[in-house]
């Protein structure tokens, strides 16, 4: 195996993993982030997101020699003598104004580096970005002896590591197909499937992949409020859809809306994307759409069974919130689905307390700000008109519902998740109320 000289340019969720990961592979990393207190902190070994493994990797890279962190980009690339021969930008790709993908970190990542690379290397693109930004990458580098390639990441936060280092599959593009070859070399000892590609269709894959993630999602939410208008149960509507090899059972849970640090801002940047190349992409604006009456319903519900009717009021209503995070197993709060439905619930007057396994009390977070956080679910509970689950954190299955019964002031849980058992709930005396299901 070659070691190549790799930079990684922000430690986030994607660049951390892709940096710890490739040194775990041998490689030579140095990895570069704008937040200097970050930077300290990583030279320590110290890694502030919950990725199970992360830390290991990442204390084993330093340990060997073959991890390294740096402040800023241009420092990354000067790291040693020589160079690096394939730099990665794992840098934020955020929405924009009118949801557009706002570029403009990687842009300037670039300007940082293009004259100090070395001749031969080559970018990766492995954040999210439009189509046509590996073009633009080119134009803005100004340096034939540089070439630009594009490999998106698909990895899930809360299973980084094993993602990675376990690919569905490789997807990576380029006009000079021999830059495009040694990226996939890199992932050789994976033993993906590797597409191999166009930078065009490449960038278009993630786009598209995430966009189809979101449409299932909206999907199955839609079909779940036709059961509860029809009485049906989603749980086995979709157990029976997903064994069709076609379909799967992945992806397939109603919740209170799909959220996070990806599907909204992909859904929307590739609404404009093909609206720019003139054409009106409606499934994912409908999607969109979906999601957003999803978690109006989810309100909706909690309202009608604190109040007994539609458009009571929640005025001063005590909500005790379960779950934050924008899914289990991680403490990402950003775009999370829970805080969308909490924002809308303080909107109509309630006051909120919540609990999640990943959060401390007090925890500061501008999204957060509708939400008194406490360290104990049933600290959450006292004095609640109605608990609402919204994060699918597998604890809160086996809670002391009996507890959590002598706690609130009406037992009522809305489970967007359906994740408790409702026989338990309702053996401790809650109503309990799903999503798609008596
Ligand atoms: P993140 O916010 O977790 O990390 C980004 C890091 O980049 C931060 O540490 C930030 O300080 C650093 N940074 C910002 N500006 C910089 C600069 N000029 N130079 C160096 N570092 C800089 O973001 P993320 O979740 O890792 O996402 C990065 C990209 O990968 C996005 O385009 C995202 O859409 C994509 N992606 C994310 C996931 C995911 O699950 N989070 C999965 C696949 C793809």
């Amino acid at each position: 195996m070659f070691v190549r000289r790799i930079a990684v340019i922000g430690t986030g969720y994607v660049g951390l993993t892709t940096g710890a990961c490739l040194a775990s592979l041998g490689h030579d990393v140095v990895c570069a982030d704008v937040d200097a207190d970050k930077v300290k902190r990583l030279e320590r070994g110290e890694v502030d997101i919950l990725e199970p493994g992360l830390a290991e990797l990442v204390a084993e890279g330093i340990a060997a020699g073959r991890l390294t962190f740096v402040l800023g980009a241009a420092k990354a690339v000067q790291h040693t003598e020589l160079g690096p021969e394939v730099v990665f930008l794992c840098v934020p790709t955020p929405m924009g104004v009118g949801g557009v993908a706002d570029l403009s970190i990687v842009e300037s990542v670039i300007e940082e580096v293009r004259d100090l690379l070395p001749t031969g290397a080559v970018v990766v693109n492995k954040s999210t970005v439009p189509v046509g930004t590996a073009e633009r990458t080119e134009e803005l580098l100004v340096r034939d002896d540089v070439a630009v390639v594009s490999n998106p990441e698909f990895l899930r936060e809360g299973s980084a590591v094993y993602d990675f280092l376990n690919p569905d599959r490789i997807v990576v593009g380029g006009s000079k197909q021999d830059a495009a070859e040694r990226v996939a070399a890199l992932y050789a000892k994976l033993g993906a499937p590797t597409v191999l590609t166009d930078a065009p269709s490449a960038e278009l894959v993630k786009y598209a992949a995430n966009c189809f993630l979101a449409m299932k999602l909206s999907y199955v939410n839609a079909v779940a409020e036709l059961c509860d208008r029809l009485g049906a149960d989603i749980s086995d509507v979709t157990e029976g859809m997903g064994y069709d090899k076609r379909i799967g059972q992945a992806f397939l849970n109603p919740g209170p809306g799909w959220g996070g640090s990806c599907l909204p801002k992909d859904t929307s940047a590739m609404l404009q994307l093909a609206d720019a190349a003139d054409f009106e992409f409606r499934l994912i604006r409908a999607t969109i759409d979906t999601n957003t009456r999803q978690r109006l319903r989810m309100v909706e519900k909690v309202r009608h069974a604190v109040t007994g009717k539609r458009g009571g009021s929640l005025s001063h209503v005590k909500i005790g919130i379960l779950g934050l995070t924008f899914k289990a197993g991680t403490d990402d709060l950003r775009d999370s689905p829970a805080l969308a439905v909490a924002a809308l619930l303080r909107q109509a007057g309630a006051e909120l307390v919540g609990y999640d396994p990943a959060l401390k009390p007090g925890v500061q977070h501008p999204e957060l700000a509708p939400v008194r956080v406490v360290g104990d679910p049933y600290e959450a509970a006292e004095e609640a008109e109605a608990l609402i689950v919204l994060t699918e954190w597998p604890e809160f299955r086996s809670l002391d519902w009996n507890r959590l019964a002598d706690a609130v002031r009406k037992p009522i849980v809305v489970d967007t998740r359906n994740l408790l058992d409702p026989a338990v709930a309702r053996r401790a005396g809650f109503e309990w109320i799903g999503v798609g299901k008596n």
